[in-house]
C-alpha cells in the first residue's frame, strides 16, 4: 500500500536513473524522456555541469535567510536582467509562488500610486497559473476549483482569442491582464505575435499591468530566452519557474523598475526563495541555455521536429488534427482522446504527457539530439499506424 496522498494518477512505472534524454527503470528498461519533469529539465537528467555545481556548491553553503547578502542571487539576477526586459528579479520556489506573487505586485503597484481600487487581474479562462489558492481562482476552471471555495475575488476571465470580451471584461478596478504566451495546460494555444503586440498597446492605453506567465514557454523553451521576445514586446511583470532549476525548484518574478518600485521591504518573502543552492544551479542553467548558440539550436531541432510531424499530420489526416506549439513546447492535437495513444507512445518507450484540447504535448529537452528525435518520429508513427 502507499501512504502517499491519491491527489495524482501515476502510471505504474518509476526511474531509478536518467542521463540526457532517457530514463531507466531497476531493471534497466530505457524510456525517452520527452517530459522532462514537465520542461523542467531543460539540459536533460544529470548535466555534467549541473551535476558539478551541486556538487561543489553543496560543500560550500545551502541555505542562508534573506536576511542577508546572497551573492550567488545578485549573480543570477543581474544575468536574467541582462538578458530580458526585467530590471529586477524576486526569487520563489515554484510557478504558482511566481505567479501570486506577480499578482501582489500588480496590486500593489497601484496601492502605492493611489489607486487601491485597481485590484481585479483579468486572466484567460481555462489557463493555468498554478495550484495555490489565489492561482486556481485565477485559472477560472471548474475542475480546479471544485470544492475549494469560497471563491477568491479579484479575478475576471475571457476565452482565448476572444477580443471583444477581452475589452468589455477592462474596467475602471483592472490592474492587470495575465496571461500565457503559449499556454501550456491548456492544450499548446500560441497567441500569436500581433495579438500579444495589441495587447501591449491596450494595457498601455487603459493604464494597466501586462503580466506575461513564462512559467513553462519561459527560458528558452520557444526558442528565444522568454517566449513574448518574438513579439517585440515588454511584459511589465513575468513569472518564470519550470525550466530556470534545470530540475531543482526555483521560481522567480522579473519586473520592470516602474512595478519594483512598490516592493519596499517587507512587502513579500520566501524562507527557501532563492539560497545559495538553488541559486548556484540557475546561474549554471543560465549561462548554459541562455546563450544564441543554444537558442539556434533549439530553434533547429524545433523547425526538425515540427516539419516532421508535420508529415505525420498528412499521412494520418484521420487521427492528428493539428501539431502545435513553438520552439519545443510541442502539441500534437488528436480528434480523439489523447490517453490511449500516450498510452501506447509509453508501451513502445517514449514518455509523453497530455494537455487540454485532445493535446499530446511533447517536450524534450532543450539540448535533444537529433537522433532521439528521429526515434521519437519513427515511435510517433509506428502507434499511429496501429491506432484506431
Ligand atoms: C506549471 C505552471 C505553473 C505552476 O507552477 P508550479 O511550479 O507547479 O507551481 C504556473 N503557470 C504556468 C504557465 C505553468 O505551466
Amino acid at each position: 500500500m502507499s501512504y502517499l496522498a491519491k491527489n495524482y494518477n501515476r502510471k505504474k512505472i518509476s526511474f531509478v536513473r536518467g542521463k540526457g534524454s532517457y530514463l531507466y527503470t531497476v531493471s534497466g528498461i530505457k524510456y525517452l524522456d520527452f517530459v522532462q519533469g514537465i520542461a523542467v529539465n531543460c539540459l536533460g537528467h544529470a548535466h555534467p555541469k549541473l551535476v558539478e555545481t551541486i556538487k561543489k556548491q553543496s560543500k560550500k553553503l545551502w541555505h542562508v535567510s534573506n536576511a542577508f547578502q546572497i551573492p550567488e542571487g545578485e549573480k543570477l539576477a543581474k544575468k536574467l536582467c541582462q538578458k530580458t526586459f526585467a530590471d529586477y528579479v524576486m526569487f520563489q520556489n515554484s510557478g504558482a509562488e511566481a505567479t501570486e506573487a506577480a499578482i501582489k505586485i500588480a496590486r500593489r503597484y497601484f496601492y502605492s500610486i493611489g489607486k487601491p481600487n485597481k485590484t481585479r487581474i483579468l486572466c484567460v479562462k481555462n489557463s493555468f497559473h498554478g495550484r495555490t489558492i489565489a492561482a486556481i481562482f485565477a485559472s477560472g476552471s471548474k475542475k480546479m476549483t471544485e470544492g475549494f471555495g469560497p471563491r477568491v475575488p479579484g479575478f475576471d476571465h475571457f476565452s482565448f482569442g476572444d477580443h471583444k470580451s477581452l475589452k468589455k471584461k477592462i474596467t475602471k478596478n483592472t490592474a492587470a491582464i495575465m496571461v500565457e504566451p503559449i499556454m501550456g495546460e491548456g492544450g499548446i494555444n500560441v497567441i500569436p505575435d500581433f495579438c500579444l503586440r495589441e495587447l501591449r498597446k491596450l494595457c498601455n492605453k487603459k493604464k494597466i499591468l501586462l503580466i506575461l506567465d513564462e512559467v513553462q514557454c519561459g527560458i528558452s523553451r520557444s526558442g528565444d530566452f522568454l517566449a513574448f521576445e518574438k513579439s517585440k514586446i515588454f511584459a511589465d511583470i513575468a513569472p518564470i519557474a519550470k525550466g530556470i532549476g534545470g530540475g531543482f525548484p526555483i521560481g522567480a518574478v522579473l519586473m520592470n523598475k516602474k512595478v519594483a518600485a512598490c516592493m519596499t521591504p517587507g512587502t513579500h518573502g520566501s524562507t527557501f526563495g532563492g539560497n545559495p543552492l538553488a541559486m548556484a544551479v540557475g546561474n549554471t542553467v543560465m549561462d548554459i541555455v541562455s546563450t544564441k548558440q543554444f537558442l539556434r539550436n533549439v530553434k533547429k531541432s524545433s523547425k526538425y521536429f515540427l516539419s516532421n510531424l508535420n508529415k505525420l499530420k498528412e499521412k494520418y489526416p484521420k487521427i492528428i488534427k493539428e501539431i502545435r506549439g513553438r520552439g519545443l513546447l510541442i502539441g500534437i492535437q488528436l480528434y480523439k482522446d489523447q490517453t490511449k495513444f500516450i498510452k501506447k507512445l509509453m508501451d513502445n518507450k517514449l514518455l509523453t504527457i497530455r494537455a487540454a484540447d485532445h493535446v499530446v504535448r511533447i517536450l524534450p529537452p532543450l539540448n535533444v539530439k537529433k537522433k532521439e528525435i528521429d526515434q521519437a518520429l519513427k515511435i510517433i508513427n509506428k502507434v499511429c499506424t496501429e491506432h484506431k
